[in-house]
This record gives structure tokens, sequence and C-alpha cells, in this order.
């Protein structure tokens, strides 16, 4: 009989809720600051900016689950439950004793897993009467995700994007615009936030901490208008939680529970989705389980950052937020190619870190566009540069099982694929990417300019 390599769930299994890690924490996150007051956030200092049942699940550290409303599993039945498989191929060609599973949520409309948290924040403005939204994008996989949630729900959305993603990546643009999004690059000359940044840097190629002012800022001066963000915050993790949830009853189909949990990281929403449902039962249950979160060298808050207050954009409208970062004026340099930009790390996570529940390495650019590369030979799948990273330590733990020869079992989230990244593809064929690794000089000097 052939081996198995795909294990499916029938539509009905979609979970129904999602997983709050917070209510089972010892070591809560400490709260989130509001800069005005310097008082801890309440639900309410977020009305302004979010769907009121969105600020709630953000400070929610109580019900460890939260109902699904029927009409977002609806809309997850497009493209959930997503298939987990076993990469023989990729074993095969590793020559590992390991047992390799990836959870595949490429196969989204919008080719990545931003669409589980999209359509949850798209559904809770549209019943609070929210008519727009504005948002922010990198690379623009979240634009994409926003933009097709937004027109599934009847929304307005204004994105705005980094520039050098806008020149360099049309075509997330166009997508976005098919589904009907308004794109803007990022640094504008349309809000206050932009202009201050223009006139002082006339060259300045953008920044998420830049693009997220400026849909904050005009989130709050235009009527029925709110903010969405794609990662980073307690309820996007939260939304996330489906990748983790269904990989869970997928592995008990495979008859085997993972050893190592490993996901890439920019500002932790597909990591946590992956890891949260099984760090459970290491928090409940004593399990023994490693998670690894994967960042590239040119960014690595988690593993060279700071555990300080910060704010999670550049001008300093959000919330002062506890995490690791790397400062809220950083910008990782120009030759970075693989997305996971972001200077800071979700509270939850950095928590989890700081109490050693779980583990961070750093990736070095040119490893992980190789092991995309070995990856779309031997599984047959282009990953996303993003996702190449969690390859990337993916691989490094099948070689270290090979060498102890040890029986591991190995599960990494496939965050997305890369027909949109080709480019960078092409870059890294062509030679022209190099390995970047921050200096303790522009380490400092960022981290001096956090709060
Ligand atoms: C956005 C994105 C990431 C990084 O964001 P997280 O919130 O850390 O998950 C990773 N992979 C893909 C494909 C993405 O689009």
């Amino acid at each position: 009989m052939e081996k198995r390599k795909k294990f499916m769930l029938a539509e009905s299994e979609i979970p129904t809720q999602w997983y709050n890690i917070v209510a089972e924490m010892k070591n809560k996150p400490q709260p989130m600051i509001n800069p005005q007051t310097k008082e801890p956030l309440k639900p309410e200092d977020l009305f302004p900016l979010f769907a009121e049942e969105l600020a709630r699940q953000e400070m929610n550290d109580k019900d460890v689950w939260i109902d699904i409303p029927e009409e977002v599993r609806e809309k997850y039945k497009t493209y959930r439950p997503t298939p987990l498989v076993r990469a023989y191929g990729l074993e095969k060609a590793l020559d590992t004793p390991a047992h390799i599973y990836f959870k595949n949520e490429s196969v989204s409309p919008v080719g990545s897993h931003k669409l589980n948290s999209a359509l949850p924040q798209a559904y809770y403005n549209k019943i609070d009467g929210t008519t727009n939204i504005t948002t922010e994008t990198g690379a623009g996989q979240w634009g994409t995700a926003l933009a097709y949630a937004t027109k599934a729900f009847g929304l307005e959305l204004a994105v705005y994007m980094v520039k050098i993603s806008y020149e360099q990546k049309p075509y997330r643009r166009s997508l976005m615009q098919t589904w009907g999004a308004q794109v803007i690059p990022s640094p504008s000359m349309s809000t206050k936030a932009g202009r201050k940044i223009i006139t002082e840097n006339p060259t300045y190629q953008g920044s998420l901490g830049t693009a997220i002012s400026e849909a904050i800022e005009l989130a709050m001066q235009t009527p029925n208008c709110k903010y969405a963000l794609g990662s980073v915050l307690n309820h996007v993790s939260l939304h996330q939680t489906v990748i983790g949830l269904e990989a869970e009853k997928q592995m008990e189909m495979a008859g085997e529970y993972p050893d190592i949990v490993i996901g890439c990281f920019g500002g932790g929403s597909n990591f946590s989705g992956i890891s949260f449902p099984f760090l459970r039962h290491k928090i409940k249950d004593g399990k023994k389980t490693r998670f690894i979160a994967a960042e590239p060298s040119s960014c690595p808050k988690l593993t060279r950052g700071k555990f300080q207050y910060d704010h999670g954009d550049e001008t300093g409208y959000t919330p002062l937020i506890p995490m690791y970062t790397l400062g809220h004026t950083f910008a990782p340099a120009n030759i970075h190619a693989g997305g996971l930009r972001y200077h800071g790390a979700g509270s939850i996570v950095s928590q989890l870190l700081k109490d050693d529940l779980l583990e961070a390495v750093d990736i070095k650019q040119l490893d992980s566009f190789k092991a995309g590369v070995l990856f779309a030979r031997t599984e047959g799948i282009v990953p996303a540069p993003e996702s190449s990273h969690a390859i990337a330590a993916t691989i490094n733990e099948a070689l270290k099982a090979k060498e102890e020869d040890v029986q591991k079992t190995i599960l990494f989230n496939l965050s997305g694929h890369g027909f949109l990244d080709m480019s960078a593809y092409d870059q890294y064929f062509a030679g022209d990417l190099t390995n970047h690794e921050l200096s303790e000089e522009e380490l400092n000097k960022s981290l001096n300019k956090a709060h």
C-alpha cells in the first residue's frame, strides 16, 4: 500500500471555537499601556480604532475558548480545513530519520494564512456598522487578505502599502485592486505622519511602522472608519489558532505527536496559530514539545531585541506593548528580500519566550532561499520567502536528528506560497542577494530610540 501523504478533515471539522492561550498562561503578558494616560489599556480605549468585539478579544484573559461566528465559519469553508502533509520528498532528500509534516496554509484564495484573521476582522466591523477600513501592508499579503475579506462582507478598504513593495510587487497591488481596495504607497502626502517623514527624508522607502501610523491616522479622522492589523495583536493570534487546532486532529490521524513545532516569525500570528494549541498541552499536561520561532537575521527582534514597552508603529500612535523589539523606528536593510520585516513581536509570544516556553532562531537570507528552493524541488510547492525561514529551521532540526540518529517528529507551518515573490527568487538565482547581519551599532541605534 502506498504511504499516506495527505491528511484531510471534513468541512464539519473546521473548529467552532478559537483557543485563547492567555486564559491558561501562568504568567500573563503585562498589560498594554495607554500612551496618553500611562494607565493600563482598557477595551474601551480601543473602541475608536477597532470593532468592539475585537477590542474585547484583545484583552480577554478569562475565556479559554471563544466561539467562531457561523458567518465566519461559512467563509472559512471556501478553503478550510487546509491539508496536513507528510513531507516524504524532503525527508528523503535530507536522508533524515525525522518525520516532517507541514500544515499547508498556502491553499487559501489569497495564498497565505492571513485570511484566517482578515475574515473575522471584517465580520466584526460589519456588525458594528463600520463602512470603511484602513490598514497597512508590507509585502502585500495582509492587504490582499483584507481586500478579499472586506469585499466578502461588503466593506470599503484603503491600504497603505510600504513604498518599496508598492514599486517592487506590482501584482500584489493589482490583486488588492481586483478585490476592490484602494492602494496608496507609504509614506504618502495624505497624512500628517506621512508628510513629516517625506519632508525629513524624501527618498525614504517606507516601513511597516510608518504605514501603520498613516492607516491609524486616517481611521481616527474618518467617520465609520476603523483600522485593522494583520499580525502582532492578541486577537490576530487568537484567530490564527484554527491552524493548530486542525493540525492537532490531523496529527492524530497520522498517529503521531510533534516533538518540535516550527513557524516563521514576522509579528507572530502564523507561529502563534500553529503553536498555541500544542503549547496548551505543554502548559497543562507537561508535554515536552519544543516550539521554535524562525526569524530573519536582518530583523532579529526575538534573538537580539530587548524586552521592553514599545510602540507598534513608527510615529507612536499605538498603545505601548510589552514586547521583544528592535525599537519602533527600526527598518531592515533594503537588501533583505524575505519579508518578516516588522520591528517587534506580539505580547503573548514575548511573554512565552521570556518564560522559556518557546525558542527563537535566526535564519540567514541565503539559507532561507536555499531551503525554499529545496522544498519546491522535493515537495512541489514554491514557498513564500517568509515560510522558507520555517523550512530552513526545520531542515536544521532534521539534520540534527540525523546526526544524533534519533527519530523526531517535526511539524511546521507553510504560511504561504511564493508565486508573487518570484522577483525575490530571481534575485537569489542571479546571485544578487547576500546575507545581512545587523551590526551591534545599528541595533543599539534603533534600540536607543525605543520608548
Ligand atoms: C505575513 C506573513 C508572515 C509573517 O507574519 P506573521 O504574523 O508573523 O505570521 C509569514 N508568512 C506569510 C506567507 C505571510 O504572508
